[in-house]
C-alpha cells in the first residue's frame, strides 16, 4: 500500500480540501486525518459508522489527596511550572502548567501527592462495512504529546488497512512542529500545498528541508494561483531549482468555500478547482507509481 501525505505550511491553505478530493479521486480504503489538534477531514468523507473510541494518555498530571495535605506549601514553593497553589489550607494542581516533572511527589512530607496518566486525547477508528479505514484522534486543550498521538493514528490506519487498499491518504498537521515529523516518516510521497504569497514561499522552503532530512519524496502543488501569479512562478522557480516535482496549480473557486460549508468534496462539484486537483492527483498518483 502507497502512502500520500498531504502537508500546507501553515492552516488555510486548502490542505484538508486537497485531501478530501484526493480521498474521492482515489475511492481511498484507508485514510487518516493526522491534523490532531484541529481534525475536519471527517466531517467531509461520511463515514458510516460510529468510531472505536480509545483514550489516548499522553503524560502524566499531579493529584493531590486532600486528606493528608497539610497546605504546608512546600511543593507550591519548589514547582518551577508555578502549577500548585495553595487556597483555603490545601494545595490546588493547576493541569494546564503541571509537566508531570515529579518533583512535588519527592518532596510532600505528608505524602498527599501522586502522578497520574493523564488523557490527553481520543483515537477515533471508523471500520465501515465496506471494508473502509478511517483514523483521527482529536487533543484535548493545552496538551502536548501531539507528535505521539500522531504515529498512533498513522499505526492505527496502517494495522487495519484492507489488504486490497492501493492507496493511503493522509492529511497532516500544518507547519513544521512536532506532529508534522511524525507524520512525514515511512510516507511514499509528501505533496505540499503551497499558498502563492511570500510567507507561503518561506513556509514551502522550510518543509521542504523537514521532508529532505527525513529523505521522504516530496511534490508540491499551488492553491489559488491566481491570486498572486508572481509568487507562484517564484515557487515555481524553487521547484526547478532544487529538481522538486511541480504538479500544477489550482484556481481561486467559489465552488471551494461551497464545499467546506455543504460538507462536500470539491471532487463532487463540477468546477474548475476540481479539474485542477484532478489533474494533480493523477501526477502524483504517477509519481508514486515509480
Ligand atoms: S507538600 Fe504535600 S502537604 Fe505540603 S502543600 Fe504540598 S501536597 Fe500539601
Ligand atoms: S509534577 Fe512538577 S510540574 Fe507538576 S505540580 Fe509537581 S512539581 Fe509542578
Amino acid at each position: 500500500m502507497k502512502r500520500l501525505l498531504i502537508l500546507s505550511g501553515k492552516g488555510g491553505t486548502g490542505k484538508t480540501t486537497t485531501a478530501a478530493a484526493f480521498l474521492q479521486f482515489a475511492q481511498a480504503r484507508a485514510a487518516a486525518d493526522c491534523d490532531v489538534d484541529a481534525p475536519n477531514l471527517h466531517l467531509v468523507t461520511r463515514q458510516s459508522v460510529s468510531p472505536e473510541v480509545s483514550a489516548f494518555f499522553g503524560g502524566e498530571k499531579v493529584v493531590i489527596d486532600p486528606e493528608r495535605c497539610t497546605g504546608c506549601g512546600l511543593c507550591a514553593h519548589h514547582c518551577r511550572f508555578d502549577a500548585l497553589e495553595i487556597k483555603n489550607g490545601t494545595c490546588r494542581v493547576n493541569e494546564y502548567a503541571c509537566e508531570g516533572c515529579s518533583v512535588c511527589v519527592h518532596l510532600c512530607p505528608a505524602g498527599a501527592v501522586r502522578l497520574t496518566p493523564d488523557t490527553a486525547g481520543q483515537k477515533e477508528l471508523y471500520r465501515n462495512p465496506d471494508g473502509r479505514i478511517f483514523s483521527t484522534a482529536t487533543l484535548k486543550m493545552g496538551r502536548g504529546n501531539s507528535g505521539k498521538l500522531v504515529t498512533d493514528v498513522k499505526m492505527a490506519m496502517l494495522k487495519n488497512a484492507p489488504p486490497d487498499a492501493g492507496l493511503a491518504i493522509i492529511d497532516g498537521s500544518p507547519g513544521i512542529g512536532c506532529p508534522v515529523i511524525a507524520s512525514v516518516s515511512g510516507m511514499d510521497l509528501v505533496l505540499v500545498v503551497a499558498e502563492p504569497s511570500l510567507s507561503g514561499r518561506s513556509d514551502l522552503e522550510r518543509l521542504v528541508k523537514t521532508a529532505q532530512t527525513l529523505q521522504v519524496p516530496l511534490a508540491v502543488c499551488v492553491n489559488k494561483w491566481d491570486v498572486s501569479p508572481d509568487n507562484t512562478q517564484a515557487i515555481q522557480d524553487f521547484c526547478q531549482t532544487a529538481e522538486i516535482p511541480f504538479l500544477g496549480v489550482i484556481p481561486y473557486d467559489k465552488h471551494a468555500a461551497l464545499a467546506i460549508n455543504t460538507g462536500q468534496s470539491l471532487a463532487e462539484i463540477d468546477c474548475p478547482a476540481r479539474d485542477a486537483l484532478k489533474t494533480i492527483f493523477e501526477a502524483a498518483s504517477s509519481l508514486l507509481e515509480h
